[in-house]
């Protein structure tokens, strides 16, 4: 059998081919020869079945949440579920076009407009742009917002933004891309954002502080009141890593808490699928002084005409994406927040958290992994460490890509970087009981392998499509792409 597997320009045959086009019953308009190819186009020559076997079979070796277990930390692995693809699906919503007038797509814009108002209920806020393509993306757009509010106050020498060290690597980075100073601020013993280094800063210069609550640790921060107050006091403004909303949706709201904007992970928190570098979307959420700054259009609705119409922002930072940002996401998390209805949201999260503090007890119980901060409650998520008691050789790493033989995707690993020899795991609340025991199983097992066999995990995994792969050479010399020869070899 040809290897379907392996590269698609290695199948098919000279000659080969996917389909066989009519004649055509027109006159043919000869083009202009100089815009006629000279040499033959490289491309590969397989039939439809080929093809289909191709991707069949990579699509196979991939892992996703629609095959097993995901627990991956702070990305929110959720499933999916199916009708949110039917709704997206719908002609009315996927056969339109952005540039279409607004009376011919008011059913599209209304949906917009809804999921603006049903993002900013949930979080706490005022208005909504649903632009952003993801969260990092959200997070410059909402950096953006603050600093322009700060020069329009006049408050333009405000240039120092807080991050605490437990922080995703895209707050910093955010921090820097806005052209703004990043000031680490370290967490205390318990987990929370240090106090008395966060009173240390909070000068003249402060612009604001970016929090993600609960924390990477996966924990509620306890003074997350009392840092709202003291960056206000200071001049200062909050924004909110809304990453982790799945862990308090229904519960409390960040607005509530003094978070000023927030961006909010679509496909994270409202099941729009990820993990293959699909589209994302990030709306940005914002209080109601910061409204006039978001990026525009936004949808707005017509008092007089009961017409959906775009609206521009009186000081608008922009446009941040082209168009009004991944349409298709939006229908999906707007899907998913209708089915599930105030009381359904509220449950996700109940159920999220649930899920993490029973796997964060009978880690725990188990007593092979440290967990860092198992005296708390955790929320979503549970941070442990691949520290194996009688197993010192034997790395995070190690136990990861042994999960995979298990048939797992690791959690994360390594993050939050506060944490030696961290893993991360975030069961989500779609996760069955069963499920979570069966890994806890697994985890158990690759204990006993580390004290017995370290090799095992050493050289880990076995029944991989790929086995360990040297990470470092991968990240300094990738090979993006195979060009072919001209003689198709
Ligand atoms: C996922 C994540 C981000 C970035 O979001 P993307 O949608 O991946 O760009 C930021 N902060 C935290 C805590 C996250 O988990």
């Amino acid at each position: 059998m040809p290897a379907y597997d392996s590269y698609i320009y290695d199948l098919g045959a000279p000659g080969r081919s996917g389909v066989d086009m009519p004649d055509p019953d027109v006159p043919l308009t000869p083009l202009p020869a100089a815009y006629l190819r000279q040499d033959g186009l490289p491309l590969p020559e397989v039939s439809e079945l080929d093809v289909v076997r191709h991707y069949v079979h990579l699509s196979q070796k991939n892992y996703a949440i629609d095959k097993g277990f995901y627990p991956l930390g702070s990305c929110t692995m959720k499933y999916n579920p199916k009708v949110n693809e039917r709704a997206a699906r719908l002609p009315g919503l996927a056969d339109i076009h952005p540039l279409q007038d607004s009376s011919t797509v008011q059913g599209a814009m209304q949906l917009m407009y809804e999921l603006q108002v049903m993002l900013a209920e949930i979080g706490g806020f005022a208005a909504v742009t649903l632009q952003p393509a993801a969260g990092a993306h959200g997070e410059l757009t909402g950096v953006l917002i603050m600093r322009a509010a700060q020069i329009a106050r006049g408050q333009g020498h405000r240039t120092k933004i807080l991050v605490p060290d437990s922080a995703h690597g895209t707050n910093p980075a955010t921090t820097a891309m806005s052209g703004l100073e990043v000031v680490e601020i370290p967490s205390d013993a318990a987990g929370n954002v240090d106090l008395a280094a966060l009173r240390g800063h909070l000068g003249d210069d402060l612009a604001g502080f970016m929090i993600t609550n609960p924390s990477t640790l996966g924990l509620f921060e306890q003074n997350i009141v009392e840092i709202c107050e003291l960056v206000h006091e200071a001049g200062g403004l909050v924004y909110g890593d809304g990453a982790n909303l799945n862990a308090i949706m229904g519960i409390v709201r960040p607005g509530d808490l003094g978070i000023d904007v927030m961006h909010i992970n679509l496909h994270k928190t409202f099941s729009t699928p990820h993990g293959g570098g699909g589209p994302g979307s990030g709306p940005v959420a914002v209080k109601a002084e910061l409204a006039p700054f978001l990026p525009g259009p936004i949808v707005a609705l017509d008092p007089a005409s009961g017409a959906y119409i775009w609206q521009q922002p009186a000081q608008s930072i922009g446009r941040v994406k082209s168009f009004h940002g991944n349409f298709g996401m939006m229908v999906r998390a707007y899907t998913y927040i209708r089915m599930h209805g105030a009381e359904g949201l509220r449950r996700v999260s109940e159920d999220a958290v649930l899920n993490a503090n029973y796997m964060q007890a009978r880690l725990q119980q188990q007593g092979d992994y440290p967990v860092p901060h198992g005296d708390r409650f955790c929320m979503h998520e549970v941070v442990a460490q691949g520290k194996i008691v009688g197993a010192e050789g034997v790395h995070t790493l190690d136990v990861a890509k042994r999960l995979i033989d298990y048939g797992y995707h690791p959690p994360t690993i390594y993050f939050p970087l506060i944490v030696p020899e961290a893993f991360m795991i975030e069961p989500t609340e779609t996760e069955s009981k069963a499920t979570l025991d069966d890994f806890l199983a697994a985890l158990a097992a690759i204990a006993a392998e580390a004290r017995s066999d370290p090799e095992l995990l050493h050289t880990a995994p076995h029944h991989a499509p790929v086995r360990r792969l040297d990470e470092v050479r991968a990240a300094r010399t990738p090979v993006l792409a195979r060009v072919p020869a001209a003689d198709g070899q």
